[in-house]
């Protein structure tokens, strides 16, 4: 569960990323080379009360042990 930094709410989680007319999203990498690995897709979560948006790696302890 994820709290609105915010206001304290508990925002709702995994919303995911689209961008309009692209269609590829975004990528978190390690480095900012176009060649560099892709770690994962964020995910977001968005608070009901006042609309903060929040990213989040779902899979954070499979990118660490890298
Ligand atoms: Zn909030």
């Amino acid at each position: 569960m994820r709290i609105c930094k915010q206001c304290n709410s508990e925002m709702i989680n995994g919303f995911d990323i689209k961008i309009d007319g692209a269609g590829y999203g975004i990528k978190i990498t390690k480095n900012s080379t176009i060649f560099s690995e892709k770690i994962e897709k964020p995910k977001v979560a968005i608070c009901p009360k006042c609309g903060e948006v929040s990213l989040y790696i779902e899979k954070l302890e499979k990118i660490l042990s890298k």
